[in-house]
């Protein structure tokens, strides 16, 4: 098969990684990838919102399947295009991709269908997202309706601080996915993220994980993409995945299906796993990352498959994914600086060295400087990958790779899965 991979990151260089050891893999190409995804794919220079250049890059290399990695390219129609040229993709219609790209859209169609979510409202002005915060209590969750790479939260202590978030994102902050901001009610538990493959009609469970937002040790500092992951999260245990299954992710494939915008792709689910049991955070259109990554070093079948039948409705007749009993870990190193004002250009070295173990690097944020060394591209660096025995184990083989490994001035968390870690 003749593959062509969407996307720049980390969670591309795992999906790339595996996608290259299927034996029905023909030729992969990349766009526009990045220096460890060219360990094992063929790069062209196109953007991930370049529609009609993916779409023609698509056509010229007589694509089988086009799989997406990021968000951006599914809220600009790439799936829907791909569509029309009769290309099968892997990734939803931008219509689809609203459960990512509005939180507006998704709390409505959780209230539709009736599923498992926090209280909310939906407020264009101030005076009555202010009349909704009078009947809650603190803490307050505000929340940006669009894209705001996950800088569009406000969890406020108090009010005076709800009442300044509502309006810094009417008045503009995040353009104009803050036209719109949700108030929910403020959910207690654990969170942790389940996967299911979707064809439109069916879902397949792709595994589950927990990351870690915080850029700081002790989950202090800034929110961030993620700066670290494992799977599988001890805390979803089989009888909450099913309850989350039975809850959320089948009446979601169904309720979708049946407003006319059936879901392919990746359905990411944020939960809260309350003592009234599992609840949606969020929805994402595509796989983690860092999450991907994890679950990548952990499935032990064939990727490929799954992928395709996905993207032509056939995920009924697939064979499951089949996981290895090792848990896998995956530790950010990221850029001086991030998340606020990453440092780019900084040297990195040992990121293509060979580890004994079950150590993998994946590239995230990298490029190749005019001496062809390896720099820092963006804020998160490197991703540090290990899969072991036991999750302790994973996390030694983990940072014992990354003790190999430097970036000047980068920095990571040293403490990746202690959730799990401290409870076995
Ligand atoms: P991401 O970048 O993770 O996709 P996002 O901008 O889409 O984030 P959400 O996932 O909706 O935003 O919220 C971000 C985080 O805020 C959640 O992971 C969770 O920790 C917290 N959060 C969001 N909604 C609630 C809620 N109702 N109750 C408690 N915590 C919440």
């Amino acid at each position: 098969l003749n593959i062509l991979l969407v996307g720049s990151g980390g969670r591309e260089h795992a999906l790339a990684w595996k996608i290259a050891q299927s034996p029905l893999c023909g030729r992969l190409v990349a766009a526009p990838g990045n220096p460890g995804v060219e360990q094992v794919a063929e790069l062209r220079p196109v953007k991930v919102t370049d529609v009609d250049g993916l779409v023609a890059l698509a056509r010229e290399i007589a694509a089988d399947l086009v799989v997406v990695g990021p968000e951006s390219a599914l809220e600009v129609g790439l799936a829907d295009e791909l569509a029309k040229a009769g290309i099968p993709c892997f990734g939803g219609s931008a219509l689809a991709a609203r459960l990512e790209t509005s939180k507006a859209f998704t709390k409505d169609f959780c209230a539709r269908h009736g599923l498992p979510t926090a209280a909310y409202g939906v407020f264009t002005d101030a005076a009555s997202a202010g009349a909704f915060l009078d009947t809650l209590t603190a803490p307050f969750v505000i929340k940006a309706d669009g894209l705001a790479a996950g800088k569009g939260v406000v969890i406020a202590a108090d009010r005076a601080e709800a009442d300044a978030a509502v309006l810094d994102m009417l008045g503009g902050r995040f353009g104009s996915a803050g036209a719109r901001v949700v108030i929910e009610e403020f959910m207690h538990g654990e969170e942790a993220s389940l996967f299911a493959i979707c064809d439109g009609q069916t879902a397949v469970l792709f595994g589950a994980a927990q990351d870690h937002k915080r850029a700081y040790d002790g989950d202090e500092g800034p929110n961030t993409g993620g700066m670290g992951t494992y799977s599988p999260p001890p805390v979803l245990t089989p009888a909450l995945v099913d309850q989350a299954w039975r809850e959320l992710v089948l009446p979601t494939i169904a309720g979708m299906a049946a407003e006319g915008c059936p879901y392919v792709g990746v359905l990411y689910a944020g939960l809260m796993l309350t003592e009234q049991g599992p609840k949606l955070v969020e929805y994402n259109a595509r796989f983690g990352d860092p999450e991907c990554q994890t679950l990548m070093l952990r499935l032990e079948s064939d990727l490929v498959p799954l992928l395709l039948a996905a993207a032509k409705g056939e995920l009924a007749s697939a064979a499951p994914p089949v996981w290895r009993e090792e848990a896998a870990i995956c530790v950010v190193l990221a850029a001086e600086g991030y998340p606020d004002a990453p440092k780019t250009g900084g040297l990195i070295q040992g990121a293509d060295s060979e580890f004994g173990g079950e150590a993998v690097i994946f590239h995230a944020g990298t490029a190749r400087d005019a001496e062809g060394r390896l720099v820092a591209s963006g804020g998160r660096v490197l991703n540090v990958c290990a899969l072991g025995a036991t999750l302790h184990e994973a996390r030694d083989v983990a940072y014992a790779a990354l003790g190999a490994v430097s970036l000047e001035g980068g920095f990571y968390r040293t403490d990746i899965g202690w959730r799990a870690l401290s409870q076995h």
